[in-house]
């Protein structure tokens, strides 16, 4: 067993001193059968949340009336959800009801795919009625019952199973998949928050080229935040090399492919609610990307849109261009010679000027300055104060005098 497992061990027993079952289940068993890099263990017990209190002494309310309690042990928190059994899903998202049962069958029956619904117990067994392993070892994405029921009760499973495709590579079971393509207009009752939550996982997956080609074969995208007929330009984002992207700067590629301009991207990155601080920073990247599709990069450009900006516009553009990863050296190179890296690093201020020149505060403090700073950084002039103002006095001579 792995380290965080093993480090929860103990949770389990607690749980099983007092007369109560509990095992690891979810993703965690999943990725550790896959051999991958665990990220939280979750928890499932026949315990309900109130007798989990008494067992422990820190906890948090996080989804209680859904059986979901967090656990303080040792420092680290752990999601510890009662068995239950759902019904009632009028609106296909979200159970009306949930019912705590004792039976862990019945809890991992509830789960949507059955490499997800296999749970381990404190010694390392596996209980796996629905034949999750054989699906792993497949490498086959399988719903756990009949695939248009299970996608009916909760339709954004339609969208968790392509995000697996792109985590982790494996293919959708043909029963599965034919009820993808049929209820995919189901999505239309989701959340869009729960919408990004599995397409930001899906843009990042190392394998979502496969993800993006199949969300645009099977009409999935057109029930996504713009991107209602757009399957052409998702196979052909599906097509690009993507290998050494980041989120931001899948987003802006998918912008681009979209054919938005900075203007337009704002609204379709809104539709999908990002972050205000993320929609600002792919606009900049994608303005950038603009730039460098008609243009090479200059050290005063360099200078203007920022290191980060533009390494991931570069980074784009060689996805763009078919090169794929290519070495950034050059550029960062390029960014280190600047002698300025940004506009607070400049030796003068506005209240410099203000003394060396006699003359109130106005616009035209910002137009000296931006003529510095571009000097600056061009290397006409060094980036001293005394040096500056020597330059300035020279050249702008009849500044003081009006
Ligand atoms: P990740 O590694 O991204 O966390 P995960 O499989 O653990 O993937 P979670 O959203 O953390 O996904 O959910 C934990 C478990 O809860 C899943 O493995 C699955 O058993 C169950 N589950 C989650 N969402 C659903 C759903 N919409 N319908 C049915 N079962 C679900
Ligand atoms: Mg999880």
């Amino acid at each position: 067993m792995q380290q965080p497992f093993l480090k929860a061990v103990p949770i389990l027993e607690m749980i099983e001193e007092k007369g109560f079952e509990a095992y690891f289940v979810g993703g965690s068993v999943r990725d550790f059968l896959l051999g991958r890099e665990i990220a939280d263990v979750d928890i499932a017990t026949s315990a309900l949340p109130g007798e989990l209190k008494t067992i422990f002494p820190h906890t948090a309310d996080i989804g209680i009336q859904h059986g979901t309690i967090l656990v303080i042990f040792n420092g680290t928190p752990y999601e510890i959800t009662t068995f239950r059994t759902e019904s009632g899903y009028t609106d296909y998202r979200r159970p009306d009801t949930v019912e705590f049962v004792r039976s862990l069958t019945e809890d991992l029956q509830r789960r949507d795919f059955t490499m997800n619904a296999i749970a381990m117990d404190k010694a390392g067994r596996l209980i796996d009625p629905f034949h999750g392993q054989s699906a792993i070892s497949k490498k086959e994405i399988v719903t756990v019952g009949p695939p248009e029921e299970r996608f009916g009760e909760d339709a954004l499973r339609i969208m968790r199973a392509v995000r697996f495709v792109g985590q982790l590579g494996f293919v959708i079971e043909p029963g599965t998949l034919a009820a993808i393509s049929k209820l995919a207009p189901l999505l239309d009752n989701i959340a869009v928050e729960r919408k990004l939550a599995e397409f930001e996982k899906l843009i990042s997956g190392t394998y979502r080229s496969e993800a993006l080609a199949l969300m645009g074969e099977t009409g999935i995208s057109n029930w996504l935040p713009g991107l209602d007929g757009q399957e052409s330009k998702l196979l052909k984002l599906a097509g690009c090399r993507l290998g050494h992207l980041s989120t931001e700067e899948m987003w802006v590629l998918l912008t681009h492919v979209l054919e938005l301009d900075v203007k337009t991207a704002e609204p379709f990155l809104r539709k999908w609610k990002l972050p205000g601080k993320k929609i600002r920073v792919c606009l900049k990247v994608l303005h950038w990307l603009h730039y460098r599709l008609n243009n090479s990069w200059t050290p005063q450009m360099a200078y203007l849109s920022g290191k980060a900006n533009m390494l991931s516009a570069e980074k784009v553009y060689n996805t763009l261009s078919g090169s794929g990863p290519a070495p950034m050296e050059d550029l960062e190179e390029m960014f280190e010679q600047l002698p300025i890296k940004e506009r607070a690093e400049l030796s003068v201020a506005g209240k410099d000027l203000i003394e060396w020149f006699g003359k109130g505060p106005g616009p035209w403090i910002k137009d000296v300055l931006n003529e510095t700073e571009e000097a600056v950084v061009a290397g006409r002039i060094a980036n001293k104060k005394a040096d500056i103002r020597e330059w300035l006095v020279q050249c702008k001579q009849n500044l003081g005098k009006d």
